[in-house]
């Protein structure tokens, strides 16, 4: 029986590799869910019937049935829940729960090898390649934890208490910076320190404590536009805390795990850097954010369907620029029905403007645009779309505004330096929102204020419902 075990890790590997790539695209993605989903139960099937066979960790057979219960009902109870537009934030409490997770596993076992002399320790290893490892586990781990939960109240704007809304800071004093490498410093001191001590104990609480400090000091700037850049570089985070600890308890599977998780993570970070133009000690160290809520003092008229529709008549070109607000409202299949609309009737080619930051989890607009079938073929990335904004007629902006806001082009700012889609550049630009207010970095939009800007007062789905029948009955 017992030579099943690594064939089930090998079989639970393999699903996670094949998941991934699955992930690569949106078609595939639901399945490639389902391959890590699958990848995931063996490995815990597999962990446990290895636990059961060894029999001489002194397993406690009641809490492990009890953990996995409770946490199986708890992670249902809130994936029911949670509603699309709350995913962002469950996306980011997931990741620190992986990383506390990590960080406990790796906590405990480092206690119970070094109370206890006697035991065995895990094949090539030493009192001190543990406290190294558990000392980077727990730098890893619990700062994120406490980041991602700080990410997690920034991407809902606040928290609310007895009915009181107490938003996030989005700043940071400047001594902040020198203060967050002091800590990453002095951990990587202690960790050190703990070589030629293994058995002291205050060293590695030391660590926990300033890791948690360090989660908070690392998330607490930023704000504006780099979110995005953090909550991916929590997610391989989490995955680097599992592969550290999957090392200390001699867990292959977790190892890679962990490393495919980080290994994709940093990917990711390294993407979404380059989609916001910054470097990630940038992003970290110095902190964009900064930014307080613009006051919206201008004014402009709105316009009605049936207004834009009329436009819509003479037009050969279309760009749907897709944001969040399309995400909060769930107009993607009104959306699609435009776009459908607008080509059997005229004939007119249309495309979707994708930018990579738009709405609040990477490749948002291109899982909801998928959901509501739109051709793959016609969701264009920011990079090959942009040229064709001048030869546009119409660019209909569905409840985006960061992405497509100029004053990312001016060198100051929360969006300092962003590339955008140039929305500003085609001949009529309609804008679906429900008022002129400003979007997650806090900056008021010029492209609100042009001559040639139409725009649509209301909430996503109403708005598009209406301009639908506008466009069938003109
Ligand atoms: P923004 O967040 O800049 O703006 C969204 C707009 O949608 C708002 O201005 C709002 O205006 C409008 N809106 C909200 N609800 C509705 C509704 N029901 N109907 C119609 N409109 C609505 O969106 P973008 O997608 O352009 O930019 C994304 C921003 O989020 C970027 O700054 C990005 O950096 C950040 N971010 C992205 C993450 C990612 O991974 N993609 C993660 C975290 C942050 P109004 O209130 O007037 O309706």
């Amino acid at each position: 029986m017992a030579a099943w075990i690594p064939l089930g890790y090998l079989g639970a590997t393999a699903l996670f590799i094949l998941g991934l790539k699955k992930l690569g695209h949106p078609r595939t993605a639901p399945r490639g869910n389902q391959y890590g989903a699958l990848g995931m139960l063996l490995a815990v099937i597999t962990t446990v019937v290895d636990m059961g066979l060894s029999g001489e960790r002194g397993v406690s057979w009641g809490l492990i049935v009890a953990g996995l219960v409770i946490g199986s009902i708890i992670g249902l109870v809130m994936a029911v829940r949670a509603k699309m537009t709350d995913m962002p934030e469950l996306v980011a409490l997931f990741n620190g729960f992986g990383g506390a997770a990590s960080a406990l596993v790796a906590l405990s076992e480092t206690w119970k090898y070094v109370e206890d002399p006697t035991i065995a320790l895990p094949v090539g290893l030493d009192r001190q390649v543990i406290v190294v490892a558990a000392g980077f586990s727990a730098l890893v781990g619990w700062t994120t934890l406490t980041g991602s939960i700080l990410a997690m109240f920034k991407l809902k704007g606040g928290l609310e208490i007895r009915g009181t809304w107490y938003p996030t800071p989005d700043w940071g004093p400047p001594w902040l910076n020198p203060v967050k490498a002091l800590m990453l410093l002095a951990v990587v001191m202690l960790i050190l320190l703990s070589i030629g001590d293994p058995t002291n104990w205050i060293y590695l609480l030391t660590i926990v404590a300033l890791s948690c400090l360090l989660g908070l000091a690392l998330v607490l700037p930023i704000g504006g536009a780099d979110m995005p850049v953090v909550v991916s570089l929590l997610n391989s985070l989490s995955g680097i805390a599992a592969a550290f600890t999957g090392f200390i308890i001699g867990n292959p599977v977790l190892i890679v795990a962990g490393s495919l998780v980080g290994a994709s993570g940093l990917i990711l970070t390294f993407i979404m850097c380059r989609a916001m133009n910054r470097t990630l000690p940038d992003v970290l160290f110095k902190a964009y954010g900064g930014s307080t809520r613009e006051k919206v003092t201008r004014t402009k008229m709105g316009s009605d369907p049936e207004e834009v529709a009329m436009i819509m008549d003479g037009a050969q070109k279309v760009i749907i620029v897709p944001g969040y607000g399309m995400a909060v409202s769930q107009c993607q299949h009104q959306v699609k029905e435009l776009g459908d609309l607008l080509y059997e009737r005229y004939g007119t080619e249309v495309k979707y403007a994708i930018h990579p930051v738009a709405g609040r989890m990477p490749g948002h607009m291109n899982v909801l645009l998928a959901e509501a079938n739109v051709p793959y073929e016609q969701l264009i990335e920011m990079d090959e779309i942009n040229p064709g904004f001048p030869e546009c007629d119409v660019a209909l902006v569905v409840g985006a505004n960061d992405t497509c806001n100029p004053a990312a082009r001016e060198g100051e700012g929360p969006l300092a330096g962003m590339p955008i889609l140039d929305v500003d550049l085609a001949r009529t630009v309609v804008i679906v929102k429900r008022s002129l207010s400003v979007g997650y970095a806090g900056v008021d939009n010029d492209l609100f204020y042009l001559d040639k800007t139409m725009m649509l007062f209301g909430d996503g789905r109403a708005m598009m419902t209406e301009l639908n029948s506008a466009v069938k009955d003109a």
